[in-house]
């Protein structure tokens, strides 16, 4: 903001010059000519420097423009103060300005044109280390009392370097929150960050397959938004069955979620009725399994079912004690122990059998 109100400002301050002032080309000529005498200044000194304007004994003076040269000690930002003018009686702003160039004539500051609202002339630049920088100083006593009563005046302006150090007060606003220099007036705006309020993995249950999982993470702000996430940290491993913990922290908000590798399913190959028995025999799934959970019921739903737990190794096995001539329903899955913990396939198709 503060840099286009500047551009704008000297284009004002040139163009009045001209027009107002009656400056031509042969002033313009001068000017260059004191980037190339432009006297030195240090850092924390203040330099004094006359400018006129007006007519004196038959003799119209008119100056204006003061170069000076700064070589920057350090790399930082910089501030370029203009003092001791006086004000317009007529209202307009103070016609003042400093303006702070590298060697090729390039702007570098952030705006040093007069506030109204400050009632100053600063500019603030970053400034690189040995590098040499002119500081333009324009002011004009044009309307100023001393003028408006004598038709001349005469005013000693100082122009000082000191360093800077931006102090920043936050105006927040709904969606934007705003940054200004307490000193060089300097601003910039940010975003504001909504908080999440709906976060979860793309997928929470992996089958085995031996490869990496890294599950997405997705995240909603308040205002139902997708979030971009910088911050996602994933537990080690994540090949093998087990559990796997995601962290994720924004701003202030930390999460904590979790995502499962299962291991394979197995099916059911054969079930054979026997006397109040019945005999299950499945496929071998030893990867990644520590055994298998067999569950049979007379219910298709398999409500008040029972669990059998068998070794890994182990690829049929015969359930008795069970009721004559009745329906069964089975089905199997595997497990694996990690951590204490079951972690189990999903179940085989289930099979139905009438006892003997
Ligand atoms: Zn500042």
């Amino acid at each position: 903001m503060k840099k286009f109100g500047k551009t704008l400002s000297i284009g004002l301050a040139t163009i009045m010059a001209v027009s107002s002032l009656g400056i031509g080309t042969t002033a313009f000529a001068s000017q260059v000519n004191s980037v190339q005498t432009a006297e030195s200044i240090g850092l924390n000194e203040t330099k004094s420097t006359v400018f006129r304007y007006g007519e004196i004994n038959d003799d119209f003076l008119s100056e204006n423009t003061k170069y000076f040269k700064f070589v920057a000690p350090t790399t930082g930002y910089y501030e370029f103060d203009l003092t001791g003018y006086q004000n317009r009686i007529d209202g307009q702003n103070t016609t003042a300005y400093i303006d702070v160039t590298d060697t090729t004539g390039k702007s570098v500051d952030s705006g040093g044109y007069y506030d109204q609202y400050y009632n100053d002339v600063k500019a603030v630049a970053e400034l690189t280390q040995g590098q040499t920088y002119y500081i333009e100083s324009y002011y004009s006593p044009f309307k100023t009392a001393d003028y408006e009563n004598n038709g001349y005046a005469e005013s000693t302006i100082n122009i000082s370097v000191t360093p800077h150090t931006h102090e920043f007060s936050a105006e927040a606003y709904s969606t934007t929150t705003y940054y200004t220099c307490n000193r060089c007036h300097y601003s910039y705006s940010e975003e504001n960050k909504k908080s999440i309020s709906n976060i979860y993995l793309e997928k929470i249950k992996y089958v085995y397959d031996g490869k990496l999982k890294t599950p997405n993470v997705i995240a909603y702000d308040t205002a139902g938004n997708l979030v971009n996430l910088t911050n996602v940290s994933y537990a080690s491993g994540r090949k093998n069955v087990g559990t796997y913990n995601v962290s994720v922290t924004y701003g202030g908000q930390s999460f904590n979620l979790s995502f499962q590798i299962v291991p394979k399913r197995t099916n059911i190959s054969s079930v054979k009725a026997g006397k109040k028995k019945l005999t299950l025999k499945w496929k071998k799934q030893q990867k990644q399994a520590t055994g298998y959970q067999i569950q049979y019921s007379t219910s298709k739903k398999f409500s008040r079912a029972k669990t059998i737990t068998v070794k890994s190794k182990i690829t049929s096995k015969t359930i008795k004690g069970l009721k004559a001539k009745k329906k069964y329903y089975v089905r199997i899955r595997t497990y694996k122990v990690v951590n204490g913990k079951k972690l189990a396939s999903s179940w085989s198709k289930t099979k139905s059998i009438k006892t003997k």
